[in-house]
């Protein structure tokens, strides 16, 4: 499993965070909390979850709306996902490598999206998000050739 997120043809701060995602290292409210950090545990989104990296990244409201406008056997997936590893681990296992490699840099863009709403207070829509997403892996991927 570390071996292909390492082998995703994506640009390499996508690859570190999906890396860092899976290890539940990203500094989510939860994470931040259990390291006694003095913060609300939940998520400064939607206030109904814990804000873990499953929640984040892919359960929230604001990640389903992004998820939805990706086509392909994404959709099919349940929205109640508790662990990121486990959820990373069957998206493997099912999607090729150029779908992970959407997969994963839809994820960095989402979580960029979420600290631009949290400290800049600056929205950005779901198919921006995705838009950006799908061009930084465009340009990367057309650089490398
Ligand atoms: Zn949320």
């Amino acid at each position: 499993m570390w071996n292909r997120i390492w082998q995703l043809h994506t640009p390499p701060k996508v690859r570190n965070f999906v890396w860092r995602a899976c290890s539940d290292i990203l500094p989510t409210r939860t994470n931040l909390y259990r390291r006694k950090v003095p913060v609300d545990p939940a998520c400064g989104i939607c206030q109904q979850h814990d804000e873990t990296v499953a929640h984040a990244l892919w359960s929230c409201p604001m990640a389903r709306n992004v998820w939805a406008l990706v086509t392909g056997k994404l959709q099919k997936r349940s929205s109640e996902v508790k662990d990121f590893y486990v959820l990373v681990r069957g998206l493997m296992a099912e999607l090729s490598p150029k779908e992970m490699e959407v997969c994963a840099t839809v994820s960095w863009s989402i979580w960029n999206a979420r600290i631009r709403y949290l400290f800049d207070k600056k929205q950005t829509q779901p198919c921006d998000i995705l838009r950006g997403a799908m061009s930084l892996l465009q340009d990367y991927q057309r650089l490398c050739q």
